[in-house]
């Protein structure tokens, strides 16, 4: 049989002939099912770790125009930030510019005006 009638599980990287008997005792296996309950609970955590860097960078955004402070302090915002906790993957993650603060500047004016 050629290496076309196969299939390959994207959770376990398990490739196999796709037959209805075998799809279905593949599934039930322990090892599919956790190695797909990892991949579930990996994406979560990128999508969270994800919404706080996110969150932590529009915070920035709205310190800066509530406290009318520079936009050219946000070229070193990120660098103090990875500074001050070398340990957090949020800060590390961080990327704070001149140009995007002025973009959420802008997104915040035009949604209240
Ligand atoms: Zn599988």
């Amino acid at each position: 049989m050629n290496k076309s009638s196969h299939v390959l599980c994207k959770y376990c990287k398990k490739s196999y002939i796709p037959r209805p008997c075998d799809l279905d005792k593949h599934i039930s296996t322990k090892k599919h099912k956790d190695a797909e309950q990892n991949d579930k609970q990996k994406l979560f955590s990128e999508f969270a770790a994800g919404k706080k860097v996110a969150r932590a960078e529009i915070l920035w955004s709205f310190f800066t125009i509530y406290r009318n402070l520079s936009f050219n302090l946000s070229e070193y915002a990120g660098f103090f930030l990875q500074s001050m906790f070398p340990d957090s993957n949020i800060a590390s993650s961080i990327s704070i510019n001149r140009k995007k603060n002025k973009k959420n500047y802008r997104k915040c004016t035009f949604k209240n005006g």
